[in-house]
């Protein structure tokens, strides 16, 4: 092990407010602090989201971050007001504001007249707590703000909590819940607007797509809607999301021929199943994916040796544990150097994981799939047939493997 091995797998609470506001319309993340946070940050969620991501900051200096900078923090939420015409600012502190205990909240108490925009504030200095924090805490500000009791929707609806990715994977859960009947309100956070966060209580499910950050927000709509709720792992996977939909349909009453939709995909999941059996595979993950894609591995008949997570929720390991026959290594929160150390000792054919992974895969030799920030495909019937047609490339190179 060398010096540059060593290192945490997961990063602050800053991280997770800022990309959970990233993925709301229009919404503008300021961040009350020195320029550095929101440079990192913006530059870090623009490299993985292949989009220009943008972070505002007051920027504060020295003299700042000692005697406070409540008006440089009110200038720069009116400046952000008028130049980029946002429908909410979400203000957040950073470790400098959070350590002086500058009064975030009573500056857009005071401000909230001088703007159009909505604003909400957020406690998020990095030493608080993890990401997984930073986005309930945005999504639990955002209920409290737009949500009110309302009639439920005349036509079956859902609302998707804690999905925080756009792309082919959320296309596909909701064209197929749209063939289903069934209606997305909102999905909180990924390409929510205000209209659709106040239809939230509308909704007659909500799916908690994140075990370490859905499950909070779900409860308190539980509790104070009366929308139950499913935790179900993300619908990656045949089997598994055979399973969500079939759930999902279940909870809203809803005949629809969802058997008759797997067993057109059988004969494909039998085909990549037939090339794959018997490699032994690594996943490197968040929870929620995790749980999922060590499902679809078992189901390949694959052999996962390594499941290693940054963090869990309250159901991960209890979702685990119920992947049929599973008998590897579980590693949750270590450092690189553990994960690193456990891919070369657990000798993987392939490697699930992401950009982090890269070394360790020239290192080891085993072929690494990006499943953590690539758009392509993964969810559903045809994602499942994508992420296997992937695994075989990857395995066995460019041809037709099936
Ligand atoms: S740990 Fe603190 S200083 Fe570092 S990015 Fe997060 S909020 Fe900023």
């Amino acid at each position: 092990m060398s010096w540059y091995d060593m290192g945490p797998v997961s990063t602050c609470k800053l991280f997770g407010a800022v990309r959970a506001v990233t993925g709301i319309k229009n919404a503008v993340p300021l961040i009350h602090g020195p320029r550095g946070c929101a440079y990192h940050i913006g530059y870090l969620l623009t490299a993985r989201g292949g989009r220009r991501i943008a972070v505002a900051s007051t920027e504060l200096s020295e003299s700042d971050v000692v005697f406070g900078a409540s008006e440089k923090l009110r200038d720069r939420i009116i400046e952000v007001d008028r130049t980029r015409k946002p429908d909410i600012i979400v203000i957040m502190s950073s470790c400098a504001t959070s350590i002086i205990g500058e009064d975030i909240g009573r500056v857009a108490d005071e401000t909230s007249e001088l703007v159009d925009a909505e604003l909400i504030t957020v406690s998020a200095g990095g030493f608080e707590s993890s990401q997984g924090e930073g986005y309930e805490e945005v999504m639990m500000a955002l209920i409290h703000k737009f949500c009110w009791r309302m009639e439920p929707s005349s036509k079956p609806s859902v609302n998707i909590i804690g999905e925080f990715r756009g792309g082919a994977d959320l296309r596909e859960v909701r064209e197929s819940l749209s063939l289903m009947g069934v209606d997305v309100n909102c999905v909180l956070t990924s390409g929510c607007s205000i209209r659709d966060m106040t239809m939230i209580p509308a909704g007659h499910l909500n799916c908690s797509f994140c075990d370490v950050s859905g499950i909070a927000p779900c409860r308190f709509l539980e509790e104070n809607f009366g929308t139950p709720f499913i935790h179900h792992p993300i619908p990656i996977g045949f089997s598994n999301s055979l399973r969500f939909y079939r759930e999902v349909l279940g909870y809203l009453n809803l005949d629809y021929p969802i058997n008759e939709e797997f067993s057109a995909f059988i004969e494909e999941r039998d085909r990549i199943r037939a090339e794959l059996e018997g490699l032994r595979v690594a996943v490197v993950s968040g929870p929620t994916r995790a749980v999922a894609l060590t499902e679809f591995i078992t189901e390949l008949r694959m052999k996962p040796v390594l499941v290693s997570m940054d963090m869990i929720g309250d159901y991960t390991l209890e979702n685990l544990r119920g992947v049929p026959g599973l008998r590897s290594e579980i590693l949750v929160g270590v450092d690189v150097s553990d994960i690193e150390e456990a891919i070369i000792r657990t000798e993987p054919e392939l490697i699930l994981g992401g950009l982090a992974e890269t070394r360790i895969s020239e290192v080891s030799g085993a072929p690494l799939i990006d499943v953590m920030h690539g758009s392509s495909l993964t969810a559903g019937f045809r994602g499942a047939v994508n992420l296997g047609a992937r695994m075989c490339g990857a395995v066995y190179g460019d041809h037709d493997c099936y």
